[in-house]
């Protein structure tokens, strides 16, 4: 399935590029409490390690805008964002601090010279901003004309609030319009995308527990990504970050957009014919394979018992199936030899890696 991207403005955050032809990137938010900057620091570095492209961190006061100057001197390379609201001398402390980008609401910064004097700060440094619109933070006139919080509100705040950076000659703009309602998001992005060149900012904000949270993320996200909408993706769980990158890199693969390979695992639904604990074995190798780069993407099954298991994988690279005390590790749905339960996910990894 070929898609064709809508075309953007490139933006550079960091050593990251948003938008044109650059690959869409995977962001996440920290949620260590931004004064404890060892902590934060700690998590930032996971983050990277998990694939995570850009970080955005809270700045809820002018002390934690000294997060970023600290990170970078202690070895982060992976572009930072402040997350700054209503406070706009705390937005340009972060970007005379070290931010690669501000995230702000130009809504709830206050008067137009605010909003310039953010800009200024940026521009001065070449830093873009992400304008960040969602449900809770639409201006009262644009509630009042739409009859509430609406896809065409949520849009036409956007627009109103790049506007507003635009008057003062700043268009270093990525746009974010996020609902935690899923059609209401997408929606409002296609309004967005129609109506500028702003490389777009996608998630379903507020998504819930993983168990929801991925679900709705991955309609919301897919169906844009899937009509060449969107160039940078946040997944929101009320989980630990590092769920965030995993489940936002799972999306980009499955929609054909991942940069880095990806191990792409399936693994049967069991059945009275399961002959060894699937569930834990998945979870096990899922678990081992983290952080694991591949050259090329592969296919690798993990099935239930070797009857049917190998067969039903047929266009898997390599398996493993479940068998009589011990397990079957199969390539292309052929057997290739047994091993015991124990060792039996350590040796498909050696598999995957002699594969790649
Ligand atoms: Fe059942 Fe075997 Fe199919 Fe798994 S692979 S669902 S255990 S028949």
């Amino acid at each position: 399935m070929s898609v064709e991207r809508r075309k953007t403005k490139e933006i550079t955050v960091g050593s990251v590029k948003i938008g044109a032809d650059n690959a869409v990137s995977v962001q996440s938010m920290t949620n260590t409490k931004t004064s404890d900057f060892a902590a934060t620091l700690a998590q930032v570095k996971a983050l990277a390690v998990a694939g995570c492209d850009i970080v955005r961190i809270a700045v809820p006061d002018a002390e934690c805008a000294g997060i970023f100057d600290y990170l970078k001197t202690n070895g982060v390379s992976v572009p930072l964002v402040a997350d700054v609201h209503f406070d706009y001398k705390i937005a340009v402390r972060c970007a005379e601090s070290g931010a690669d980008k501000i995230r702000i609401n130009p809504g709830n910064i206050g008067s137009s010279d605010r909003v310039k004097a953010v800009a200024d700060a940026c521009r001065a440094r070449r830093i873009p901003i992400r304008v960040g619109v969602n449900s809770g933070s639409l201006q009262k006139d644009i509630l009042e004309k739409f009859g509430g919080v609406t896809p065409r509100a949520l849009a036409e705040s956007a627009m109103r609030n790049a506007q507003e950076l635009e008057r003062f000659d700043f268009d270093d703009i990525v746009i974010a319009v996020k609902s935690s309602n899923v059609l209401a998001m997408i929606e409002a992005n296609e309004i967005i995308a129609d109506a500028c060149d702003y490389p777009i900012h996608l998630g379903v904000t507020e998504a819930g527990s993983p168990s929801r949270g991925v679900i709705k993320s991955s309609i919301g996200i897919s169906s844009l990504l899937l009509r060449g909408i969107g160039d940078t993706v946040r997944v929101s769980l009320t989980a630990d970050p590092l769920k965030e990158v995993e489940a936002a890199r799972a999306i980009l693969e499955y929609c054909g957009r991942a940069e880095k390979s990806m191990i792409e695992v399936v693994s049967c639904p069991t059945c009275g014919r399961t002959s060894i604990d699937l569930i834990a074995t998945v979870n096990d190798f899922e678990e081992k394979v983290k952080g694991i780069e591949l050259k090329k993407p592969i296919k690798v099954a993990i099935m239930g018992c070797a009857v049917n298991g190998p067969g039903e994988a047929r266009e898997a690279d390599v398996g493993l199936a479940g068998g009589d005390g011990k397990a079957l590790i199969f390539k292309n749905g052929e057997p290739a030899f047994t091993v015991s339960i124990e060792k039996a996910v350590d040796s498909l990894i050696e598999e995957i890696k002699a594969l790649s």
